[in-house]
């Protein structure tokens, strides 16, 4: 049956923040063969890996990343690992002697699991890389968001060339449809241009320091806790972002640093800087009642590093008034991010894909009917306010 890979349009390397959240989530352990190596200097040997490869327009997200040590990296991206949708560890070609038998005693067993569970690896990624892989067959109708592309054709790791006929020159990351799966060849059709090759790379903003407040180090730990006591949800994670973004910039402190200095619950070098970013996304505190709630605008600064994107992302959904879960926006951001013609029935196959939404929400008592009108009500109102 064929399947859509649309995904995100961000391709490339996973940033330093990711890489080292990534590292935090699987406690410097190799995800697959779990072994926690140490180089003579210190320096825990384990890499972050895309699931769906950056190469194919697989996106730099927590989601889309595993953490693994060199030889099972390697085995993953040349195609001897692989995983099922429960994260089960496949191992290609069990009866077959390659010399790299190794890797035959993970199969069966489960991967590694992140400390936080909102970060497990998303099964859409994980099917890109089975069918990229040959654990599955291409097949046509298959729809692939590839990106890096040169000369309009790129090769996929199995060692099939593919071939997109009706590309623009300056595609970065297109959508296109399979038509016809050769041995040697994968014919596909442009679909649409998700991301056009940049002309120069913009350089990220100065983050902005707050000159309205001094707050010195001996104090920091007090006004963290006052902080904590006098405000809750976003405001909480505003004010916080605030002094530490201030704090960090006066005195030349890293997030690390400044989460050593702070006994406090909520305050580990991550949550820093979730709180920094909802910071940057309303540098004039001008963030609406609870139209989301932190977790939901979390969700929004995964899918749109940018604080400015972001940003544009919530005043479309808050322009409208309605409030929505964490799961309706994470379904939203896949809608928005993929371009396709929203239908109620694609709609529901999103959220179908997230069992914890299916198929009544109990924490609140709604409809998976309701969930999808929601959806629908807060694209129709955007839709012409974010473009790509
Ligand atoms: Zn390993």
């Amino acid at each position: 049956m064929a399947g859509n890979w649309a995904v995100s349009s961000y391709s490339g390397e996973f940033s330093f923040e990711t890489k080292q959240n990534l590292r935090e989530l699987y406690l410097n352990r190799c995800s697959v063969c779990e072994q926690k190596r140490v180089s003579p200097y210190g320096h825990p040997e384990v890499e972050a890996a895309h699931i769906h490869p950056a190469q194919h327009g697989g996106p730099n997200r927590e989601t889309n990343g595993l953490l693994l040590c060199r030889r099972c990296h390697w085995g993953f991206d040349s195609g001897w690992l692989g995983l099922e949708d429960d994260h089960t560890i496949i191992v290609a070609d069990e009866d077959a002697a390659h010399g790299y038998e190794y890797f035959q005693q993970f199969g069966g067993k489960p991967l590694l699991s992140p400390t936080l569970d909102d970060l497990q690896p998303e099964p859409r990624f994980i099917q890109v890389h089975r069918r990229l892989f040959g654990f599955e067959s291409l097949v046509s109708g298959d729809v692939l968001t590839i990106g890096g592309l040169r000369d309009s054709q790129t090769r996929l790791v199995d060692g099939r060339r593919l071939i997109i006929e009706g590309g623009e020159e300056d595609a970065l990351v297109v959508n296109c449809r399979v038509s016809s799966v050769g041995t040697q060849t994968v014919r596909c059709e442009h679909q649409t241009t998700l991301e056009k090759r940049p002309e120069t790379v913009a350089e990220p903003a100065d983050p902005r320091v707050d000159t309205q407040t001094d707050p010195s180090l001996e104090g920091l730990e007090k006004s963290a806790r006052t902080i904590k006591s006098d405000y809750s949800g976003v405001e909480q994670k505003w004010e916080w972002g605030r002094l530490f973004r201030t704090t960090r910039a006066q005195h030349g402190l890293s997030r690390a640093e400044i989460a050593a200095k702070l006994p406090i619950d909520g305050t580990s070098k991550n949550q820093i800087q979730r709180a920094e970013r909802v910071y940057d996304m309303f540098p004039n505190r001008d963030f609406e009642g609870p139209v989301l709630s932190f977790s939901a605008i979390a969700e929004l600064q995964r899918a749109f590093p940018q604080p400015e994107d972001a940003r544009a992302v919530y005043d479309c959904i808050a322009a409208t008034g309605v409030e929505l879960s964490v799961w309706e926006t994470r379904a939203w951001v896949e809608l928005l991010l993929d371009d396709v013609s929203v239908t109620r029935e694609t709609v529901q196959q999103s959220l179908e894909e997230h069992p914890s939404l299916s198929p009544y929400d109990h924490t609140r008592g709604r409809k998976l009917d309701t969930h999808i009108q929601h959806i629908l009500t807060v694209h129709a109102a955007s839709h012409s306010t974010v473009t790509r």
